[in-house]
């Protein structure tokens, strides 16, 4: 996967006039000589509690925090525990 800054590539392909079948072919082009960015994808989970009612485990990998401890980021994974993938969309509006 290649991240890339839709913002930028947008505002290029606003900036073309695509009138032929053939001048789309170029937004292919555009968008694979788009540079990528340099960031790193954040899974988002969330800590859920086991059917016992007492141990929490993380929605991702599903293991437990050391100590029973709810942290802001799964000590395993590193998964970003605020509610799951439903809200990566939000945040990055
Ligand atoms: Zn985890």
């Amino acid at each position: 996967m290649r991240l890339i800054d839709a913002d930028k590539l947008i505002d290029e392909i606003n900036d073309e006039e695509f009138d032929t079948h053939e001048d789309y072919n170029k937004i292919f082009d555009m968008v694979d000589d788009a540079p990528t960015v340099d960031a790193e994808l954040v899974e988002h989970g969330e800590w859920l509690i086991c059917s016992d009612g007492y141990y929490p485990y993380c929605s991702k990998c599903k293991n437990e925090p050391q100590g029973r401890v709810m942290t802001d980021y799964c000590p395993n994974c590193g998964a970003k525990m605020d509610g799951g993938d439903e809200n990566a969309e939000k945040e990055s509006n």
